[in-house]
This record gives structure tokens, sequence and C-alpha cells, in this order.
């Protein structure tokens, strides 16, 4: 959000389903905030090292390095008060202390950015992110393509048996589905065959190309 002058903080949230473009648009805003000469720090949560230990990843394999971080309050011990803006990628993983501590870095005239799941693989409201949405002075939601029937997609939906709320994955145990296709937890057998058909077919046609 470039459009806040003067010196105050804020809060800005990317929020959808995964494979909706909210690490891009992260790294899109902290890169043009780099461009402006910004002080910018990055922080991801350590439960997600899926695809690097030190870098956001986008699943097009767009990369910006970031600092690691176990739960939010390690950013405010991490935080170089010189700094003017903060992503943080992941909030779902950062647990509900994100919710003051993004509050106490916009209070003290810093632009935060969280990227985050607004809603978990039940279709549930996801803390911390519905309630940094409540406090945020701007708000993006991304959409996903709904890998069954190509409608923009605002779910994520779970592809291995799991009732945990937190399964660290990417594709293989999750894909993106519409409010017509999602289904709540685990999908049925049936349509866990038909995944692993369709996956089977690609890889085919990938060899074929
Ligand atoms: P998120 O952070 O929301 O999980 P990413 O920024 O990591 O999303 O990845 C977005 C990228 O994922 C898209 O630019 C596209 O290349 C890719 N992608 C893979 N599957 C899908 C899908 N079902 N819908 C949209 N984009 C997808
Ligand atoms: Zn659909």
């Amino acid at each position: 959000m470039d459009f806040i002058s003067g010196n105050i903080g804020w809060i800005e949230v990317i929020c959808g389903p995964m494979f909706s473009g909210k690490s891009e648009e992260l790294i899109r805003r902290l890169r043009r905030a780099m461009i402006a000469r910004k002080r910018v720090q990055v922080f991801k949560p350590s439960l997600d090292t899926r695809f690097s230990e030190d870098e956001i990843v986008s699943h097009a394999d767009v990369r910006m390095k970031s600092e690691v971080v176990l739960d939010a309050a390690e950013i405010l011990s991490r935080m170089d008060w010189r700094t003017e803006v903060v992503g943080v990628d992941e909030a779902n993983f950062m647990g509900p202390g994100l919710i003051e501590v993004a509050g106490r870095l916009a209070d003290s005239g810093k632009q935060v950015i969280v990227a985050g799941l607004d809603t978990d693989y039940m279709g549930r409201p996801f803390t911390p992110v519905p309630e940094l949405l409540a406090l945020a002075e701007s708000i993006t939601k991304t959409l996903a393509i709904c890998v069954r029937c190509g409608n923009p997609a605002k779910h994520t939906q779970r592809l291995v048996n799991s009732d945990d709320l937190i399964v660290v994955g990417a594709a293989g145990m999750y894909e993106a589905r519409c409010r017509r296709c999602f289904e709540p937890g685990v999908p049925k057998q049936e349509v866990l065959e038909f995944v692993r058909l369709r996956r089977a077919a690609e890889a085919v046609s990938g060899l074929e190309k």
C-alpha cells in the first residue's frame, strides 16, 4: 500500500488460500520498499522450512531472504528499531501473539505487511489472520484457481489424512478449491483416488512433452 504518507505506521494484510499468490504479493511489496530505500526486515516461522531455510519462497519459486523465528515474540526481540517496513510470511504459523506484535510495530511507526492463510483445512477462520484483518488499515484477499473446475478458489483443500490443525506441506498435500468443490477436512477416498490418477496422468503428459 503506497498511498499512506507521513510517518505513521500501519498494518497491511494479504490473505487467501494456498497457491493464491500471497507470498508473491508480499515479496513484490517488499521489493518496492527496498527500491524506495526503506529499511526492511522479513520474517518467516521456523515451522515452515519446506522450500528453504532462510528465504520466503513462492510456489512459482520467487524468493526473498528472510529471518526465521520461532514465534511472533521473537520478531520483537530481533527487531532493529531503525527498520521501517516489516514483512511477515505464513502468519498462520506464528500464533496469536502476532496480533499484539503487529499492533505494537505499527504503533511505533512501522509499515507491517503480513501474509497468511485466512481459513484452515476445515474452512474455519485461522487465528491470527482474522483478528489482523480487523486491525489492519489495508486488506488484500487473493484467490487461487480451483484445480477441479477452474473457478476462483478461496479454500485450501487438505489431501492427507490428519485432524491436526497444522500439517506443513505443499503440492501433493494441499490443493486450491472453490467454494463448490471444497470438502472440509479430508476428501473421500474416491476423491483422493481421482487426485492420484490425475497426478499420474499429468506426470505422463509431462514426460511426453
Ligand atoms: P501462496 O503464498 O498464496 O501459497 P504463492 O505466492 O506461493 O502463493 O504461489 C502463487 C503461484 O502458485 C502462482 O503464481 C502460480 O504460479 C502457482 N500456482 C500453482 N497452483 C495454483 C493454483 N491452483 N492457482 C493459482 N496459482 C497456482
Ligand atoms: Zn471448483
